[in-house]
């Protein structure tokens, strides 16, 4: 028998080619890239032994027959092997459980095991080819090759459907284009025994799994050349998969934003470039990642985190140079150890990003080592999410309202709205504790929808039929993540509209938080709002780095002085000093001041001799819920007197 081997010989050439490029490039070792480089390897495996068998058959003359029955044989074991290399890698994206995996492997164990029963037999009772003076033949069986390389493709094609959710469509399509092509190759085959074509359908499937799922630069990060956010993905979920030890460091550069902004993008990357490089040469090839563009991660032993995360410590307390200027770069560490903190992917980044946000809360440099505690807070933390999602959802989020004095009137004359979360199994949750969430999570917009609308039906149902209980405003905190809306204005006035609210009943509170990150939305919110009769209060006066500059530029109609500032002026020499000139300052710039934590009588007494306007304090109320607040601005209001507790 005589072969066409031309396909073949074209085919080695192209497996070749990708082994090169695959060796050239850094490849992360991942459970994909293993069997990969398995089926590669195999394959040309199989094909220089179809060639060489080939050009034995050729010149059977010259060359000894048991030499060609090496060959032969050889052949043989390859191709049978690159087939279940072939299922092996659908197995592998297919992203099994442990009990399905076990189930897979039998299916493809089983026809292999026949396949080299066979083979094995096939020298003494010429099953898949005998020799007869030297020459090649086919066998009895060789149409059971053909059923084995069939029966393999339609196993890809059953896990395929099987698992149609868990595998992308972009990686779905190339396998059945590629099952297809190879379907088409064993058909053309199978009628035309002299034409060889099982590397050419091995290389088709190499050449598009190679350009379409093993491409190395998905896993790579462009700027720093370092591994990216995938390439941590899939190598924690290999050694999740391997039930592997192992420690995550994560360092998140702090304000990667702002020296973008002042550095320009090209030397905020070069700078992130020299910090991936920093640690790609601490860390190792396959263990440093850049997760976010802010954010490192290295993996590294139990045993040898300490070490690393010493050296990384040790190199940021030095400077980095960014063009000619040197910067200490500030910077949190997080440390996971998995499986203990984190047994599967959605968690390690749920609980990496709640970290990272704890840490980048605090001033504190020290790394944060996950432990139980932790752990618990980023469940609770989601639990709280779900809780107020349906708190959201049916409206059961209540609005309490906190007395407003004037010390001048002697009298309640305003109420702040504040939300009130309740869980039947953790009981009262603190807005300090959800409004956090709900800003981050997008929620506070319709928090604030639902407090407003409460607000106005208060003021309808109780407020404006009764001018006489004296309230003349309710304020209504406004969170950054509502200022970042771009209609604000269509989110509140139809709520107005709607209960015949005057829009001078509703005071806006805006934090120093929202001046500093968006001030110009915030002019815009403050010019459309206001000029439709809504006033704004400046919120949480002092916590932040904020100064009076931001109440001459926006029109505040008072300024709230948080409730730690207070207590600090009570409780400090030079925060009296401070606090009692910003208090001149702000009565020299004509604005009303409402003075937030007063507890005591004494507290009340100073303030009004520093002139202040008005309190919001215990001392004069708690926030209670409608109809006690009702009662008790009632009480209040008609004997003025005997206020207090
Ligand atoms: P805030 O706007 O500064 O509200 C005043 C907070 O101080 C309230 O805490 C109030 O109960 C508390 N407070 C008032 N007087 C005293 C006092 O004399 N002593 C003490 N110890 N505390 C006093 P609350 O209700 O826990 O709210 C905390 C924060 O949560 C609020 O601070 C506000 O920033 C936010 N918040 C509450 N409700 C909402 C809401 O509906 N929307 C938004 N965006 N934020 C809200
Ligand atoms: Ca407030
Ligand atoms: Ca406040």
């Amino acid at each position: 028998m005589q072969f066409n081997y031309s396909f073949e010989v074209a085919s080695l050439l192209f497996m070749l080619l990708i082994l090169i490029h695959f060796m050239a490039v850094r490849q992360f070792p991942t459970a994909k890239t293993r069997v990969f480089r398995a089926l590669l390897i195999v394959s040309i495996a199989e094909c220089v032994f179809n060639v060489l068998s080939s050009i034995g058959l050729a010149n059977a003359e010259f060359v000894p027959q048991i030499v060609n029955e090496v060959l032969a044989f050889v052949f043989f074991a390859f191709e049978g092997l690159s087939l279940l290399m072939i299922y092996k890698y659908t197995v592998v994206i297919s992203e099994l459980d442990p009990k399905q995996k076990k189930w897979a492997a039998l299916a493809g164990l089983i026809p292999a095991v026949f396949f080299y029963v066979f083979l094995l037999l096939t020298p003494f009772i010429g099953f898949y080819y005998y020799f007869q003076d030297g020459v090649y033949h086919q066998g009895r069986g060789a149409n059971f090759g053909y059923f084995y390389v069939m029966l393999f493709f339609a196993l890809n094609f059953v896990m395929l459907i099987a698992r149609r959710k868990v595998i992308n469509m972009r990686e779905r399509n190339i396998i059945y284009f590629y099952t297809a092509t190879a379907f088409i190759a064993i058909i053309v085959q199978y009628f035309n025994r002299t034409i060889l074509l099982s590397s050419f359908g091995n290389s088709v499937i190499i050449i598009m799994v190679y350009l379409a799922m093993q491409n190395p630069n998905d896993l790579l990060d462009t700027v720093t050349g370092i591994g990216n956010e995938a390439a941590l993905e899939l190598q924690l979920k290999d050694a999740l998969g391997r039930s592997q030890e192992g420690t995550v460091i994560v360092i998140k550069i702090r304000q990667y934003q702002q020296m973008n902004m002042l550095f320009g993008t090209e030397n905020g990357n070069m700078l992130m470039e020299e910090v991936g490089q920093y640690l790609f040469n601490l860390g190792g090839k396959f263990h440093v990642f850049r997760s976010e563009s802010d954010t490192f991660a290295v993996l590294s032993d139990k045993g040898h985190y300490r070490g690393i995360v010493k050296s990384i410590e040790d190199r940021f307390a030095e400077e980095w140079r960014i063009e000619e200027n040197h910067i200490l770069i500030d910077y949190a560490i997080v440390i996971m150890h998995y499986p203990k903190d984190f047994k599967s992917i959605p968690e390690f980044f749920g609980i990496k990003s709640y970290l990272l946000s704890a840490a980048s809360g605090s001033a504190v440099k020290d790394p944060i080592e996950t432990d139980e505690k932790m752990i618990e807070g980023y469940y609770r933390q989601n639990k709280i999410e779900m809780i107020l999602e349906r708190a959201i959802r049916e409206r059961s989020i209540q609005v309490y309202y906190q007395p407003i004095y004037s010390l001048q009137e002697k009298r309640i004359v305003s109420l702040e709205a504040l939300s009130r979360l309740f869980d039947e199994e953790l009981g009262y949750i603190p807005p300090s504790e959800f409004i956090p969430i709900a800003e981050k999570n997008g929620d506070i917009v319709r928090i604030g929808e639902i407090v407003l609308e409460e607000c106005c039906k208060f003021l309808s149902k109780h407020v404006l039929s009764n001018m006489s209980l004296g309230i003349r405003s309710i304020q209504v905190n406004i969170s950054v993540a509502q200022c970042m809306q771009q209609n604000l204005k269509e989110a509140i006035l139809p709520i107005l509209q709607k209960y015949h609210i005057p829009s001078s009943m509703i005071v806006l509170e805006l934090t120093e938080s929202t001046a500093i990150n968006a001030p110009v939305l915030m002019e815009h919110h403050m010019k459309e709002l206001g000029n439709a009769g809504i006033s704004f209060a400046m919120d949480d006066y002092g916590t932040g780095n904020a100064n009076c500059s931001y109440l001459v530029r926006f029109p505040f109609r008072e300024v709230k002085i948080d409730r730690e500032m207070t207590w600090a002026y009570f409780n400090n020499e030079t925060a009296r000093v401070v606090i009692g000139n910003e208090i001149k300052t702000m009565q020299k710039l004509g604005i009303p001041m409402v003075v937030e934590g007063v507890e005591k009588l004494e507290q009340s007494e100073e303030m009004e001799r520093l002139g202040v306007e008005y309190i919001q304090g215990y001392y004069y109320g708690r926030p209670l819920p409608e109809m006690e607040c009702l009662r008790y601005i009632r009480n209040f209001n008609s004997t003025p007197e005997d206020y207090g507790r």
